[in-house]
């Protein structure tokens, strides 16, 4: 990384701080409901204990969690509380979720810590369209002049992102079941709508130790407070298509939902990848499934 693009972030960083501190501040005051509560595996959730689970405090999502490999050449690169992860081939890099545009140079210290270049970035994909998981976009693309690609359903939303005023860029836009292809690397796109119009669930295959292990990049399917008839058709397509996607690891837009710091902790103890775990594969579609059934319950009852 040259000088003159450490300035120019810095200078970026600078200048945007206020902005994404109102974005961060306009986020917290959405607080869902801390009701209705359902029990999966013993633990109790609310709408409100999911999304404080997800986002932390304001240092969580803005703090570098230890950049680690995950599995085969996937990185994590995010912060405590927002995933960001690094998809390493011969051919240049993929990186998904650019997270608050206050976190781009804390997502490129994390890759030049591990040994890589922030300016290998070829390919920026988002999980959705929501600041605390795209709305660095712009910086990331002005910095490393990544293709950026976006699911056609969530292009409304990312064209209102316009962080410091800065248009949402977007190169490429794909469709159900499009493929993202680099150096070798397949990731395939889902549709797995609901929690935004064009929430994306990407899946690979990655190599370790001579075995192949396919794995789940979960887009958030956490229901809204209020689920229209449409957002309930969405979900319940969703719920089917992550149900039947073949999973070994399971990672997720906030890491709390495959619970990243366990793992890591046992990562740093050693033995077996904690990472390939078909438990947790299932683990967060069965508490945002029962919620969505207990808010369109709590719905009913309410009209
Ligand atoms: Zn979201």
């Amino acid at each position: 990384m040259t000088k003159k693009l450490r300035l120019n972030l810095s200078l970026f960083f600078c200048a945007e701080l206020c902005i994404g501190f109102l974005a961060a501040s306009v986020h917290a005051q959405q607080k869902p409901a801390d009701h209705p509560a359902v029990s999966v595996e013993g633990e109790r959730y609310t709408p409100l204990s999911i999304v404080t689970r997800n986002m932390g405090t304001e240092v969580d999502q803005t703090g570098q969690f230890p950049p680690h490999k995950v599995i085969g050449n996937i990185y994590y690169v995010g912060t405590r509380t927002l995933s960001s992860y690094l998809i390493v081939t011969p051919e240049g890099n993929i990186l998904l979720d650019s997270t608050y545009e206050r976190n781009v140079p804390v997502i490129l210290k994390s890759v030049e810590q591990l040994g890589f270049k922030f300016s290998d970035t070829k390919i920026l994909l988002g999980n959705h369209a929501h600041g605390d998981h795209q709305e660095g976009d712009a910086l990331v693309k002005m910095v490393t002049g990544a293709q950026v690609v976006a699911m056609e359903e969530d292009l409304p939303a990312l064209r209102a992102m316009k962080p410091g005023g800065k248009e949402h860029p977007v190169d490429r836009v794909i469709h159900d079941g499009d493929t993202v292809v680099l150096g070798g690397v397949t990731l395939v796109a889902h549709l797995t709508a609901g929690h935004t119009r064009g929430c994306t669930t990407y899946t690979t295959v990655v190599k370790e130790k001579g075995k192949s292990y396919n794995v789940v990049f979960g887009c958030s399917l956490r229901a809204p407070g209020v689920i229209t008839p449409a957002i309930a058709a969405e979900f319940k397509h969703s719920f089917e298509v992550v149900h039947a996607l073949p999973c070994d690891v399971q990672l997720g837009d906030h890491p709390a939902q495959y619970g990243m710091e366990e793992k890591y902790a046992k990562l740093k103890a050693g033995g077996p990848n904690p990472f390939i775990d078909k438990a947790t594969c299932k683990r967060e579609i069965a508490v945002e499934e029962a919620m969505f059934h207990a808010i369109v319950e709590e719905q009913g009852k309410g009209q």
